[in-house]
């Protein structure tokens, strides 16, 4: 159930809807909206009455939630939320892009992709340190040393820094190095770490699961906000179909549909979803064209030695040529 406030409502108006809520026995959580505040009540089994609230100071209405999430839903928050990394706003008018590297392999490495992604538009760089890899005999990331090289990179060129944390024993670890936190595809639903995210003073990139529905994904968003982090990014890479003639389907029609029903922003990353190099173009520019809120493409510029995903990595004078279409299909749809 969402109380909303009147434009005028104090503080104390606020605090004797929390205090009646409380009372009864259910959470309840104020947020912030453009000019009134509302309060989500939370653990409710069932249905909460109406009554007990309507006749408090400064309640304007009661509106029942019916969605199993409610924090994360566009009934509890009706504007998009805003989430900066660094410099770079998810959500509002921009279009933000992340670029870089698979994997960190080395300074000269991540350099080198970084001042050619920063000189080509890209606002934030991303490169993984400890990578979730198919077969364990793959290159699984320089781990601590790949955060050091990270933490250069920001100081070097100014960009803020997204990498995966793959399990609660490296948060602290990754969270000391990044400006940003990533969950990957297969961690959607390791609710630990979701909660661990959750604690977190940095924003984070939700990865929807490969093989998980929308309401699943809000729902392991939800779990992230629970505990106070309201600093989500939604990223679609892609989900398992039956076609082989790309690593994973790219679910566009998934940005419009989470928009829709969440408040959060919604990036893609069409390099995951394609996993060949030929396909990341077409596919970033109708990501573009969709609606996203930001663009996630892995650069390399020496792809064919790439220690991971070479094959989907974009040349970086391709990211640049894309960087030119992805501005001019923002500014039409915008
Ligand atoms: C990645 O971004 O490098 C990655 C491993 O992504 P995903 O979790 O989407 O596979
Ligand atoms: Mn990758």
């Amino acid at each position: 159930m969402l109380i909303v406030m009147e434009k005028g409502a104090d503080n104390a108006d606020i605090q004797a809807v929390v205090n009646t809520s409380e009372q009864r026995g259910f959470t309840a959580r104020p947020i912030p909206g453009g000019d009134r505040v509302s309060v989500g009540i939370l653990y409710n089994r069932g249905s909460v009455d109406a009554a007990h609230f309507l006749g408090l100071k400064g309640v304007k209405e009661v509106i029942p939630v019916t969605k199993p999430y409610k924090l994360v839903s566009r009934e509890l928050k009706h504007e998009n939320t805003v989430v900066c990394i660094g410099g770079a706003c998810f959500g509002g008018h921009n279009l933000p892009v992340i670029a870089g590297p698979c994997a960190i392999e080395s300074l000269d490495q991540a350099l080198t992709i970084a001042l050619a992604v920063k000189k080509a538009g890209a606002s934030v760089f991303r490169g993984g340190a400890f990578k979730p890899r198919t077969s364990p005999y793959s290159f699984q990331g320089l781990g601590q040393e790949g955060l050091a090289i990270l933490a250069r990179i920001r100081e070097e060129t100014g960009m803020p820094v997204v990498t995966e944390v793959m399990d609660v024993e490296n948060f602290d670890i990754v969270e000391a190095h990044a400006d940003a936190v990533q969950i990957g595809t297969r961690n959607m639903q390791n609710y630990s770490l979701l909660k661990r995210a959750g604690r977190s003073k940095l924003p984070v990139i939700l990865k929807r699961g490969m093989s998980a529905t929308l309401q699943e994904w809000l729902m392991a968003a939800e779990y992230i906000m629970e505990e106070g982090n309201e600093r989500v990014i939604l990223c679609e890479r892609g989900i398992r179909t039956f076609v082989k003639h790309s690593r994973n389907t790219l679910d566009l029609s998934v940005v419009p549909a989470a928009r829709k029903e969440s408040h959060l922003p919604v990036i893609v990353d069409p390099s995951h979803a394609a996993g060949v190099r030929d396909q990341v173009i077409p596919l970033a520019l109708a990501s573009a064209a969709v609606g996203a809120c930001g663009i996630m493409i892995e650069v390399h510029h020496k792809p064919e030695d790439a220690l991971s995903d070479g094959a989907q990595s974009l040349y970086p004078e391709q990211f640049e040529q894309l960087m030119e279409k992805v501005r001019a299909i923002h500014a039409i749809i915008r």
